[in-house]
Order: structure tokens, then C-alpha cells, then sequence
């Protein structure tokens, strides 16, 4: 599967009883081992090893991790070894985990001080042995990562054109940075004017925003587009009032709001990023009183870690 042969994610409406225009892009539908943000970045990924003839793949990542879990059904998929190198701390076994198991990756867990040097190591050991190592850093973070997000907000362009209906604000979940890089890069590139809101789900400000812009000027130095400073700034809003006890941790409310999405709109979130970031979205307009503006919401993916949250109400 390449990336020439997708489809634009569909958008549709969501009937909610407090906001009359929520709409909602579901990414978690790229046809690719449960899509997600992270499908869409490593289709682009893969190009590049490809084109490039690399013979393993090296990545990093936790256990819950979706882009661990594309990354190594991908490799799979061409038989190519896939290398995961993973923190101690976030080590428990999860859909994602056996999923990386089934698809024959091999899982190199170390404590998260000890990951950079692993990383390295593992590398100089490849090439080491003669072979051409593509490395994809955590998330699928970088340039090929951003410029699969300018694209997905071109496909939101294209909506736009095709219904006349213009969204005053997208809001979705914010980790590595990189979906929201790629979306205000495209925003900039399109010169038009909407409010583009991350919703943190662990990284904190000043660094978590930090960390976009960086991604962002990278990509646009890259493509030589120049840019006013001020006016990317005011661009990438980075919301970090709703990242609760710090990445993957659930509360009442978000559970509530997983339970209520999936009566609601038989639509499944979960509780490290979509639930996360639509309890977020869903208080940051009550507080901003958005309730009249027309509301986009990314569904980034993450299906599997649903299925996790199904496990510990059962149990
Ligand atoms: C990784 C991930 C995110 C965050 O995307 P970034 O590009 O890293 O900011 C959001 N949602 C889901 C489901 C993810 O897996």
C-alpha cells in the first residue's frame, strides 16, 4: 500500500446536544492496521526507505505505542527486520504490544535514560554488520511526518471547497507535535486564517509548543517558504490545561467521555490521546464560549488502545 492510493479520510457531522457544528475527520479510518495519524506518516516513512533500500528498520516507542505498532506491520509486510527500542517504564502488555509481537518486531527495552545510547548502539551495530538501517524517530517525528499532516489539512481545504462549509476551528490531540506542525505549515501555505488548537495530552509549555514550532521552521526552511515569525507563533496554539496526571493517565472524565462517544456516535476514543484531547476540546469551548463557531475535531487513531480501556472496565 502507498500513499498514491488513499482516499481523503472522510468528515462527517456528530450529532451532540451542547454544539449544534461539530464535525469530526476520522483518520482513524486510512485503511492501514487501524490508520491513525501515525498510518499517515509512515505511508510517507515507508516511501523514503523504499526509495532508499534500507534492509531494517529501527524505531522508538512505549508499548501503547501506535506508531510502533504501523511501523512494524509495515516492515513485516515488505519482510523487512523492525527494531524497537522502548522505555522500561511504559513496558506493560497492551493491544499495541502483541500486535508488535505478531508482526515479528524485536523489542529492545531499556530504561529511558538509557534510550539515546541504545538507539545509537543498535545503529553503529548495523552498520556494523553491513547493512543500511533507516532509523523513524518516536511518533514518525520530522519532516516526512509533517508533510503527511500539510497534506491531510489540504484534504480539509478540499472539503471545504467541495461543501462551502469553512471550519473556524480544528482541535485534535497534541504529542511529538507533528500533526500540528503540518497542519499550521498548511494553513500557512493556504495563507488562510482559523484557529488551529493542539490539545497537549502530557508535554507542558513553554517546551511542548516549543517542540512545534522548531518542527514547523524546519519544514519551512526545508521548502525555502518564507514566513513571518510573529505570525507562526500566533498560529500554533498549544493548549496544555488538560493534560491531567501526565501522558497515558486516565481520569472519571475521560472515561465518561469514551463510554458516552461510543453510545453516542459509535465512535471509539481512547484514553492516552482522543478522549484525552475531545474532553479537552469539549471544555476549552465551554471556557471560550465557541458553542456557535464550526468545530473540526481530528480523530488521530489510536483504535487498539480502545480496546485496552474495554479490558480494565471488565476487569
Ligand atoms: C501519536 C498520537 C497523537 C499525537 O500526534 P503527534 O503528531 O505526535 O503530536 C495523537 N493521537 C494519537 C491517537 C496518536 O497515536
Amino acid at each position: 500500500m502507498n500513499t498514491g492510493n488513499i482516499k481523503p479520510t472522510p468528515i462527517h457531522k456528530l450529532d451532540d446536544n451542547e454544539l449544534s457544528f461539530l464535525y469530526v475527520k476520522r483518520e482513524d479510518m486510512i485503511p492501514y492496521s487501524f490508520g491513525g495519524n501515525k498510518a499517515r506518516k509512515a505511508l510517507l516513512f515507508f516511501e523514503e526507505i523504499d526509495k532508499k533500500g534500507a534492509d531494517v528498520v529501527v524505531t522508538y516507542g512505549s508499548s501503547h505505542s501506535n506508531h510502533c505498532r504501523v511501523v512494524a506491520n509495515m516492515a513485516a509486510a515488505r519482510n523487512i527486520p523492525c527494531i524497537i527500542i522502548g522505555p522500561e517504564e511504559v513496558s506493560d502488555t497492551t493491544y499495541n504490544s502483541v500486535l508488535m509481537e505478531l508482526f515479528g518486531a524485536k523489542i529492545i527495552t531499556v530504561p529511558v535514560d538509557k534510550v539515546h545510547d541504545t538507539i545509537e548502539a543498535e545503529l553503529a551495530r548495523l552498520r556494523g554488520e553491513g547493512k543500511n538501517p533507516y532509523f523513524i524517530q518516536g511518533g514518525g517525528h520530522g519532516n516526512i511526518g509533517t508533510e503527511s499532516y500539510v497534506r491531510c489539512y489540504k484534504e480539509i481545504k478540499s472539503y471545504e471547497k467541495e461543501t462551502g462549509i469553512k471550519f473556524d476551528y480544528i482541535f485534535f490531540a497534541t504529542g511529538t507535535g507533528t500533526t500540528q506542525a503540518g497542519l499550521v505549515c498548511g494553513q500557512l501555505m493556504e495563507e488562510d486564517d482559523r484557529h488551529i488548537v493542539g490539545i497537549s495530552i502530557a508535554r507542558k509549555n513553554p517546551r511542548g509548543r516549543d517542540v512545534v514550532l522548531d518542527s514547523i521552521y524546519e519544514y519551512l526552511d526545508a521548502k525555502a517558504f518564507s514566513y513571518d515569525k510573529s505570525d507562526v507563533e500566533a498560529k500554533t496554539v498549544f493548549i496544555d490545561d488538560y493534560t491531567g496526571d501526565g501522558y497515558g493517565k486516565d481520569s472519571k472524565e475521560i472515561e465518561n467521555i469514551i463510554k458516552e462517544s461510543m453510545i453516542k456516535y459509535g465512535m471509539p476514543l481512547d484514553a492516552t490521546y482522543t478522549g484525552k484531547a475531545f474532553c479537552g476540546m469539549k471544555d476549552y469551548i465551554k471556557k471560550n464560549n465557541l458553542e456557535d463557531k464550526k468545530i473540526l475535531f481530528i480523530h488521530t487513531g489510536g483504535t487498539p488502545l480502545f480496546f485496552d480501556e474495554l479490558n480494565n472496565w471488565r476487569a
